[in-house]
């Protein structure tokens, strides 16, 4: 990665990663993150272009994508893309346009991180609002399922590629007043095993959850309002683990549950 990147949060996170990624190991590598404009999403695509892979920025506000495509620009070698794009109301003809443009500039996608994802309401079932939930699912499912559809055939081009579906802790085991965010994230972790079986035998997709555990963004200050974000762990923090996922020393590791906060090297 460039000797200084303006990256103060990348930097305090780096000396306590569970594995210190070779410079370089994204190099070549062409990634698409959903919700890069902001937490997560926007640590992963900052981060991967450090370490050398042109990021395809894919996000609903556009001045957001575009602060993020400007430090890519200003602080790595690799030059981003910004596809604003509100996953709501995604529909077939987009996710195909956007293979077709990722196929025609690239030739191929070597990674996709599925992050994008909306809270909702955190209320009981029984008063949930019907069409918050469909809208939720709209983002963190059905969007979900349209992209990974659309874009596997581009996939198939690239030598080894990987899949990472963004999960929660209330995707693997239900709790209460969660609603349709947590049905939402078991869903994407039964598209994860389906798909995951469905490319073992071929190898050259390999596609994994990954549970990030509680994280200082704007999605986690919504969920536990009175939390002191301080005391909740950066995006970067865990970022190593998105970096062995998407670089080629996860290669063979496939349909696997990963926690960021308990994650060991293997
Ligand atoms: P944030 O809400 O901070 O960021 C979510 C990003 O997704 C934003 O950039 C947002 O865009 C984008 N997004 C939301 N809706 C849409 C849409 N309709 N179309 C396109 N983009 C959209 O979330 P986090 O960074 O906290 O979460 C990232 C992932 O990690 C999610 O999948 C979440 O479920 C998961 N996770 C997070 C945890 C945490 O503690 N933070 C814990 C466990 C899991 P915009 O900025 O324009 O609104």
């Amino acid at each position: 990665m460039p000797a200084n990147p303006d990256y103060p949060e990348l930097e305090a996170a780096r000396t306590d990663w569970r594995w210190q990624p070779p410079a370089g190991c994204l190099d070549g590598k062409v990634i698409l993150v959903t919700g890069a404009g902001d937490g997560i999403g926007c640590a992963a695509a900052r981060c991967f272009a450090c370490y050398g892979a042109t990021v395809i920025l894919l996000g609903r506000t556009r001045s957001k994508l575009e602060t993020v495509s400007d430090w890519i620009t200003s602080n790595t070698t690799t030059e981003p893309v910004i596809v604003p794009s509100d996953l709501a109301v995604l529909g077939e003809d987009n996710a195909q346009a956007l293979a077709d443009a990722t196929n025609d500039a690239f030739g191929r996608l070597d990674g996709l991180v599925h992050n994008a994802s909306l809270l909702g309401p955190k209320v009981p079932i029984a008063h949930y609002p019907p069409g918050e939930w469909q809208k939720v699912f709209a983002v963190n499912t059905q969007a979900v399922f349209m992209l990974t559809h659309a874009l596997l055939p581009v996939m198939e081009h690239s030598e080894r590629a990987s899949i990472v579906m963004t999960s929660s802790s209330v995707g693997r085991q239900g709790r209460a007043y969660w609603g349709a965010y947590a049905v939402s994230k078991f869903a994407v972790e039964g598209l994860t095993q389906v798909l995951a079986d469905e490319y073992e035998n071929a190898g050259k997709i390999r596609v994994n959850s990954l549970n990030p555990g509680g994280t200082r963004t704007a999605m986690r200050s919504a969920a536990y309002p009175g939390e002191d974000p301080q005391s909740v762990p950066t995006p970067e923090t865990h970022m190593d683990l998105y970096l062995y996922l998407l670089s080629d020393q996860s290669i063979g590791v496939t349909g696997q549950q990963f926690d960021a906060r308990t994650w060991q090297q293997p």
